[in-house]
Formats: structure tokens, C-alpha cells, sequence
């Protein structure tokens, strides 16, 4: 395949944005080479500068569940744009989505919408610390939940509990109030808890992680978060921005029937256009301005487009239960075929899978948490993707990523990316 125009499109944007792109994951630093520039895109194909059609399996990294230019979500922004784009004032859309994710979601009676998944995860945080009167948290080393300052934390040295600031911008100070633990070591968690009794707003968790591959919770790895918050008056978040909408109609919570406290959305709540939203039971949503004291507020939240968009999005997914099993199924059978081609082949390796969110780790070994994730062989799966992406199928461009199914696949799509797994793998 040919990818000219891409890498000159790519050299124009180096010089007016910081790398090229305007989140860093795009730029194929993982991967190396240069990335591509999509033009449109349509189900489940991508179309590049170049004019390359793409099997699509990041689908903006899971908003397209069900296809790109899906058209009644396109519709539905459409008809919206014509009649104002934003008023900073209240509309019925907003209470409409809200009706309907409420319903939708066990254990919620309040949602508030915001701009992204950061911006909710962010905010879930205030609005526990708020509650519980508590300053730490506890975090998992690999979850991700955007990019607010208290997120960008990795593990701090030996003796110490707390974590440090992994980006420079973050201080000590909003470091030492990030709690760092290994995804699905629930014994850990109970020893930090000890350690800081008393002082522990929330724990907030990816209950199926999707940020560092996928990585499915542990058996009892949820009820016991479950239990501890619930001994220690902790409030546990479900950070389902990647899974919300995905695994089923209510998330994780449905699915494996654990309860969080608060639950945070972005991706597939906003149908493609910028939305993100915290929920939880009236409560602690009640301490939410302006009805309570924990400010949160934005000029653009509930635009009228991105509920359109969302309020489309959830609407096929609730009418349409079906979605969710299609997906799976979808997803096993592209399991079932690139196993067997990369075991035909000799090629080491570990597939995780749950629902429609599945990864491929070259290494023998389970994949549990962010060590055995980082111990992957990359430069195989720099080949890999390198491979793939010259038959024409576009996954994501670092190892520590799920691939998002979207039902727009059709069997012939899944078959035409076994097939090129094959051709792959013989050259790993
Ligand atoms: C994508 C993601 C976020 C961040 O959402 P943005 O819209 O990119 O800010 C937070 N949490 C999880 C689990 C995510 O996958």
C-alpha cells in the first residue's frame, strides 16, 4: 500500500502542531513510521489520503460501535445543527439522553454530562472527595482515566505507598494524594487501605481494564473492591469510559452485577461527537452544584449536537439488545482465527477477549495486570501492525491497546483479517 500523501500531510501538520497530532497515541511513536491520515469513513472501513480502504478495529477508539457515518446519528446531528449549535442554556434534548442512560444503567438515578472522558473521571473524583470528606485515592497502575493531573501517576519508590508524578506539569503535591496498586491484586489494596485508614475517598478502577491491552477483572476481584469501599466508607468509581455502552447495555455493572458508587462515561455516550458523563444514585449526585457544594460546571456541556449524536447512539443500542451478543460473537470467532493462525505458525502469543474488546500479546504468559502486559515482545507487535496495516487492517499503534469491534463487520471483513494474520504470522 501507499501511504505518500499521508507522510506529506503528516510533515505540513509537524509544523503548526505539536507532533502532528492532537493526542499523542496517533502519532505511531509506539509503532514507528508515520501515521495515516483518514479522509472518511463509512461501517466498517476507513479511507485514507491515499485512497487505501482499511478494515477498521479501533473504530475512534470505540465510539463507532456500531459504524462509522452511522446514519441516525448523522441524521439526528444534522437536523440538531440547523436549528442553533449551542445556548448555554438548558434544552429537553438534555433530560431526554439523561431519561434514557438512567434507564438504561442499574444502580443510577442522576448523570451529569460533560466534554470528555477526562473531564468526567476528573470530576467523579471531586465529587467523591467531596462526599466522603477524604482527600486519597487509590488507583491502579495501567488503568487510565484521562489526563487530569491526579491520574498521571506512576508507582513511587520501594518504601513508600504513594505515587509519583509521571508527567512533568504534576506536582508532589497532587502526587502524594494518588494511591498506586496492581490491577487484580485485591490483597494489596486491602494493605493501603490500612496503611492510610481513614483517609481514602474513592477507588476508581477500569472494571474490565481496556488502557494496557484488555484485561478482564480477576474472579472476586470487583466484589472485593466492592466489599472494602464498603467496610471503609470508600466510594468505588467504575471508570466504564471504554466499556459503558459496549460490554452491555449497562456496562460492567451489568454484566458481571458488581455496584459501583459512581460510574463515568465518555466513547460510545457521545455517538462520535465530544461527550463524556459521570452518574450515580441521587445521593451523592445531589452533591453536585448547584443543587450542592462540589463545583463542576462547562460552557459547552450538554451541547445540543453531542446529544443529539448520544441520544441517537443510545437509542439504537436500547431497541437493539441483540447488538451486544453479535458483537461477542463477532469477537470470538476473530479470536478462534487469529489464534489459530499465529499457533500454526509458531508465533508465541496471548489473546485476551470479553465482549467486543479483545488483545493480542506476544508472550506466553497470562496478561493480568500492567507487568505482565509491559512484558510482551514489541518489536513483534511492531511487526505486526506494520504487517497488518500493509493488508489493509488498521489496529491500534501500541501494544498496551484493546481493539474495539464494531457490528458493522460483516464475516466476510473478520475472514479477510484471518487471512492476513496468516500471511503475518509467517513472517514474525
Ligand atoms: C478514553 C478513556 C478515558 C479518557 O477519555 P477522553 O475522552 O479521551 O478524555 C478515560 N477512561 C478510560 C477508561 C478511557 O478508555
Amino acid at each position: 500500500m501507499i501511504y505518500q500523501r499521508s507522510s506529506a500531510l503528516f510533515s505540513a501538520a509537524q509544523k503548526v502542531i505539536p507532533g502532528g497530532v492532537n493526542s499523542p497515541v496517533r502519532a505511531f511513536k509506539a509503532v514507528g513510521g508515520d501515521p495515516i491520515f483518514v479522509k472518511e469513513a463509512k461501517g466498517a472501513y476507513l479511507y485514507d489520503e491515499d485512497g487505501n480502504r482499511l478494515i477498521d478495529y479501533i473504530n475512534s477508539w470505540g465510539p463507532m460501535i456500531l459504524g462509522h457515518a452511522y446514519p441516525p446519528v448523522v441524521n439526528a446531528v444534522i437536523e440538531k445543527a440547523k436549528k442553533g449549535t449551542s445556548f448555554g442554556m438548558p434544552t429537553q434534548i438534555e433530560t431526554k439522553i439523561a431519561e434514557l442512560a438512567v434507564s438504561m444503567v442499574p444502580n443510577i438515578d442522576k448523570i451529569r454530562f460533560v466534554n470528555s472522558g477526562t473531564e468526567a473521571c476528573m470530576s467523579a473524583v471531586r465529587l467523591a472527595r467531596g462526599y466522603t470528606k477524604k482527600d486519597k485515592i487509590i488507583k491502579f497502575a495501567g488503568c487510565y482515566h484521562g489526563h487530569s493531573d491526579s491520574f498521571l501517576i506512576q508507582a513511587g519508590s520501594g518504601a513508600v505507598t504513594f505515587g509519583s508524578p509521571n508527567s512533568p506539569g504534576v506536582t508532589q503535591g497532587t502526587a502524594k494524594d494518588t494511591l498506586l496498586a496492581r490491577y487484580n491484586d485485591i490483597e494489596q489494596v486491602e494493605r493501603i487501605i490500612n496503611l492510610n485508614k481513614g483517609k481514602i475517598a474513592c477507588i476508581i478502577v477500569e472494571p474490565v481494564a481496556g488502557n494496557m491491552g484488555c484485561i478482564p477483572p480477576a474472579k472476586g476481584f470487583l466484589e472485593g473492591l466492592r466489599s472494602l469501599c464498603d467496610t471503609h466508607n470508600i466510594l468505588l468509581i467504575f471508570d466504564e469510559v471504554m466499556t459503558g455502552f459496549r460490554l452491555a447495555k449497562g456496562g460492567v455493572q451489568e454484566l458481571l452485577g458488581v455496584n459501583a458508587d459512581i460510574v463515568t462515561f465518555g466513547k460510545v455516550i457521545g455517538g462520535g461527537l465530544p461527550v463524556g458523563a459521570f452518574a450515580a444514585r441521587k445521593e451523592i449526585m445531589t452533591y453536585l452544584a448547584p443543587e450542592g457544594p462540589v463545583y463542576q460546571a462547562g460552557t459547552l456541556s450538554g451541547n445540543p449536537l453531542a446529544m443529539a449524536a448520544g441520544l441517537a447512539m443510545l437509542t439504537e443500542l436500547n431497541k437493539n439488545e441483540k447488538v451486544f451478543k453479535s458483537l461477542a460473537q463477532k469477537t470470538e470467532y476473530l479470536h478462534k482465527g487469529i489464534a489459530e493462525a499465529l499457533h500454526e505458525n509458531g508465533v508465541i502469543h496471548t489473546i485476551n477477549r470479553i465482549g467486543s474488546m479483545i488483545s493480542v500479546h506476544f508472550d506466553k504468559d497470562p496478561v493480568i495486570d500492567f507487568d505482565s502486559a509491559a512484558k510482551g515482545n514489541n518489536d513483534t507487535f511492531k511487526k505486526f501492525f506494520h504487517g497488518m496495516l500493509e493488508h489493509g487492517i488498521y489496529i491500534a499503534p501500541s501494544a498496551f491497546e484493546s481493539w474495539f469491534i464494531t457490528d458493522a463487520l460483516t464475516y466476510d471483513d473478520l475472514d479477510e483479517t484471518i487471512a492476513a494474520v496468516h500471511k503475518v504470522a509467517k513472517t514474525l
